[in-house]
């Protein structure tokens, strides 16, 4: 779907592809913005709205690819892209076998530290899965500001991220 304007000047009609704001324009404008800061990504990637979705999105492996799941909430949010772009991040470390998204890496450090620490109640397990994943956004938030920092003008307000958490 594209969105059109009259251009204020001539009149015309005017295509402006950056106004596509369905969530599929959105991603589409989120995936060129990566491209352009060198993340050129690859595969499969889809998106979808869970409106049920109590936080504001995750990602998981499919068979084919990566899959995006974002919620309702965020879906309407101005900081849609900016979610999208956090979440392609996360894929772009899996693609690319960083150590932080290795899930064999990943799996044999939790079981080490659940063993050397006696993690046995399943709030500890919650606990550090939490720590794991937190290790993991520094790692694709490395990538979101290379992003932003290429494209300023996309740069969230402080108000925004704000608004977001
Ligand atoms: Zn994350």
């Amino acid at each position: 779907m594209q969105a059109l304007e009259i251009c204020p000047l001539s009149g015309a009609t005017v295509v402006d592809h950056e106004m596509d704001n369905t969530v599929a324009g959105r991603f589409r404008k989120a995936r060129r913005m990566m491209r352009e800061a060198g993340f050129e990504m690859g595969g499969d990637i889809q998106v979808v709205v869970d409106e049920g979705l109590p936080f504001i999105g995750y990602t998981s492996e499919t068979r084919d690819g990566h899959l995006i799941v974002v919620s309702g909430f965020a879906a309407r949010s101005p900081m849609l892209e900016g979610l999208l772009i956090h979440e392609m991040s996360h894929i772009y470390r899996t693609m690319r076998g960083h150590p932080s998204h290795d899930r064999g890496i990943i799996t044999e450090v939790a079981n080490s530290l659940a063993r050397q620490h006696e993690v046995s109640k399943e709030y500890q397990g919650r606990i550090l899965h939490q720590v794991i994943n937190h290790l993991q956004d520094l790692y694709a938030d490395d990538s979101v500001i290379r992003v932003f920092t290429r494209n300023q003008r996309e740069l969230p307000s402080m108000d925004q991220l704000a608004d977001f958490s």
